[in-house]
């Protein structure tokens, strides 16, 4: 057991992406699941949000995230992430994804909710999550300095000072200490703790009870997205989703009578996600069905996933509008960081859903969480790389 150890704990696209920003240095990877399972990662369906397109620009895309976010979000952060959208798709491109072109070979752009411009890259059409989660997986597990270890965190451990000086996790072989000199959380969001979810059942807010435990400040914990279109298929979650790129391609919201759902509101099914969920919510909260009417689209070949999921219950979305309601989703709130991810506890960082950066405010612009968990690796591992090396056996603050 060394002090000078990296722990990063969560092994979705968050803690991937920073232990290989770290590469070379040693880190430890800890997860509760195996590499490649029970993450939000691998369920994103709309894609990575990047001022790609010829019209778009960074500019634009950070002011959509600023409106999104109702006067809440970090403009500083919003900027710098909108910015970092481009190049990370590029490294995604050079760990291998295969996004989605077109006839041209050039990146196919999707449209969702409240995005004034075509600015969201997918692949295998609504698998993003999956091949991200894919990609990085494969990289870590062939990164020398990365060694992966299985097991739940369960506290942080500090000194008498409050600093962070390492983990303690619950392994298949009982308790374990990770001493370190930088703790990483990277534990997802806290969608599970809802009945009607679309996160894993793992998603508990694990790694914020342990930030808060530990005397961590939590930011805008109260934030959480809900989304309009969880496949009203079961009555407690996790439920499936209907992505929102299928409104962003003409899928429209109706009642059992065909009637339209957003009829009158502004921006329709392409409004905010808070104002959509609302208007879905005042029709079920009255005891009435809405449904996603999907029948214009081709599904099966543009949307396999949704299909698949629809198949699975019983439902062909190229004859039958799928029946959808609001779940919770996705949470803004999270450990406050700085622009480099760091805690207000000294040796603690967070990055991607457990972190609460200033970007969301009080609502997330579609597809933004993927991308500011990458861009936020990057300002985390050369924060941590910043850091002075160690005294031997010795945990030090930044
Ligand atoms: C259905 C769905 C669709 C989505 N679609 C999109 C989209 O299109 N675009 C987009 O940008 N975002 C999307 N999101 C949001 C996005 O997927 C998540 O915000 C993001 O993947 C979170 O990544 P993460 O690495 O922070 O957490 P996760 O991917 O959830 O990974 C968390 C990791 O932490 C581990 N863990 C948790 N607790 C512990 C513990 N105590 N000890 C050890 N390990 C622990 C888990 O095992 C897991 O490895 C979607 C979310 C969902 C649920």
């Amino acid at each position: 057991m060394t002090a000078d150890r990296i722990v990063v704990v969560g092994a979705g696209v968050a803690g991937l992406a920073t232990a290989l920003r770290l590469a070379p240095l040693p880190v430890t990877l800890v997860t509760a699941a195996p590499l490649g399972e029970d993450t939000a990662t691998a369920w994103a369906q709309g894609g990575i949000a990047a001022a790609i397109g010829a019209d778009d620009a960074p500019a634009l895309h950070a002011a959509d995230t600023l409106a999104a976010g109702a006067g809440l979000s970090d403009a500083g952060i919003a900027g710098i992430v909108a910015g970092a959208g481009p190049g990370l798709v590029d490294w995604l491109v050079g760990l291998g994804l295969a996004f989605d072109r077109g006839p041209d070979g050039a990146l196919a752009l999707g449209l969702e909710a409240a995005h004034s411009r075509r600015r969201i890259v997918k692949a295998g059409g609504d698998a993003t999550g999956a091949a991200v989660l894919r990609t990085l997986a494969r990289a870590a597990a062939a990164c020398p300095s990365i060694t992966v270890t299985v097991g739940r965190a369960t506290a942080l451990a500090q000194d008498g000072e409050g600093r962070v000086t390492g983990l303690v996790l619950r392994t298949d072989r009982g308790a374990l200490d990770l001493p370190a000199r930088a703790v990483v959380l990277a534990t997802g969001g806290l969608g599970g703790l809802y009945r009607a979810t679309t996160n894993p059942a793992g998603a508990v807010g694990a790694g914020l009870a342990l930030a808060a435990r530990a005397g961590a400040v939590l930011r805008d914990v109260e934030f959480v997205q809900f989304h309009p279109t969880a496949i009203a298929l079961r009555t407690d979650g996790p439920l499936p989703l209907a992505t929102e790129a299928l409104r962003g391609e003409g899928a429209i919201l109706v009642d059992a009578a065909g009637g339209r759902v957003m009829a009158g509101i502004a921006g329709a099914e392409l409004a905010p996600r808070d104002v959509v969920a609302r208007a879905i919510a005042r029709r079920t909260g009255r005891g009435e069905a809405v449904f996603l009417d999907a029948r214009r689209i081709d599904v099966a070949r543009r949307f396999p996933t949704v299909a698949a999921l629809c198949r699975g219950a019983g439902l062909d979305p190229a004859v039958s509008p799928i029946p959808v309601r609001p779940a919770a989703h996705y949470h803004m709130g999270g450990i406050r960081v700085d622009g480099c991810g760091r805690s207000t506890l000294a040796n603690l960082w967070a990055c991607g859903e457990v972190a609460a950066t200033g970007l969301h405010g009080a609502n997330r612009l579609a597809s933004n969480s993927l991308l500011e968990a990458m861009a936020f690796a990057v300002r985390i591992a050369a924060d941590i790389r910043g850091m002075d090396a160690p005294a031997a056996g010795a945990g030090r603050g930044p």
